[in-house]
């Protein structure tokens, strides 16, 4: 009776705790940018309101190919800004004035903003300069010292740390793998993780893969007891059919979805005890190793040319001996 009151009571408290994401929308269709970009002018910024605190950001591809999605995080007190995206220049990208129309009024102020970096890549941080000297803006810094320093992280990769915006409570977890800095944000209000590069429909670039797979580890593990409704990444790089658009595109036909589920990260760890260390295809998502890939195509580089000099040095040779015995 006792453990059928217990469990009972658990799927209650779970059953509520599922039920108090707040809704939201992923029904759009993100800017794909275009063939010939000059050709086709385009708003450089896209903006889709997933509920009322909550924005999704999107670079045109034809304002930089890496097309970054970008979140920006509403609470009461305070507003989260997860990456500033790829592009410096406010001309080209107005990131921070149209941050700023969005964010609302507080006792007669705009909300105070927090600008955090899912990791240091240029991609995911060009735009911190715009931010630079506005009041009642905080921008954490991106090496790997700052982001522990601020978050109060004693015992990096392990711990989370907790950023309460005001009746919104972010989760800040390592997750190294992809780059050292890298961290994945959680939002207990949509039940949204926010992935940046450590997980996205495209290429996992592996920086460290023993990192990266105790990363998984360790996110499937803290999801475990709470609600996940989507994971949200920094890019889109696959088609619908699960196909990579060439590096540095700037058109994407026919997008994959944004939104990746808890099944892609679940597979995480048993895909990188199988990895061979090169690459490898999977429905939502492709693991590849681009410093290895560089090495393996210089070794085989080197080898065709020791191949072409060693064929003409011998051609040469037997050209010289059928002359010699002319
Ligand atoms: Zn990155
Ligand atoms: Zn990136």
């Amino acid at each position: 009776m006792a453990t059928c009151v217990a469990v009972s009571s658990f799927l209650l408290t779970a059953t509520l705790a599922w039920s108090q994401s707040v809704p939201g929308s992923l029904d759009v269709h993100w800017n794909e940018g275009a063939p010939d970009c000059r050709a086709t002018p385009q708003e450089p910024l896209q903006i889709h309101q997933y509920e009322p605190q909550t924005f999704i950001l999107r670079q045109s591809p034809c304002a930089d190919f890496e097309a970054n999605f970008i979140y920006l995080l509403i609470g009461s007190n305070k507003a989260l800004l997860i990456d500033t995206g790829a592009v410096a220049d406010p001309k080209a990208m107005p990131l921070a004035k149209t941050i700023f129309e969005l964010l609302p009024d507080k006792d007669g102020k705009k909300l105070p903003l927090l600008v955090a970096h899912t990791h240091r890549h240029l991609d995911h941080r060009a735009g911190d300069p715009q931010f630079a000297s506005l009041q009642s803006v905080q921008v954490v810094p991106f090496d790997l010292e700052g982001v522990r320093a601020f978050f109060g992280f004693a015992n990096w990769p392990n711990g989370m740390a907790h950023l309460d915006l005001g009746d919104r409570t972010v989760d800040v977890i390592p997750t190294p793998g992809h780059n050292p800095t890298h961290v994945a944000f959680y939002d207990g209000r949509t039940g949204i993780l926010f992935s940046g590069d450590f997980l996205l429909p495209g290429r996992l670039l592996i920086d460290d893969a023993a990192a990266y797979r105790e990363s998984a580890l360790r996110v499937i593990d803290f999801l475990k007891t709470r609600p996940l409704t989507h994971i949200l990444g920094g890019h889109i790089e696959l088609n619908g059919a699960g196909r990579a658009y060439r590096f540095g595109s700037q058109y994407h036909p026919n997008e994959h979805r944004l939104e990746l589920a808890r099944a892609d990260l679940t597979a995480l760890p048993a895909a990188f005890e199988s990895f061979n260390g090169f690459y490898a295809r999977y429905p939502n998502y492709i693991l590849t190793n681009p410093t290895r890939n560089l090495v393996a195509l210089a070794i085989i580089a080197v080898a065709v040319l020791i191949f072409i000099v060693w064929g003409v040095r011998r051609l040469l040779r037997s050209r010289r001996r059928a002359r010699a015995k002319l």
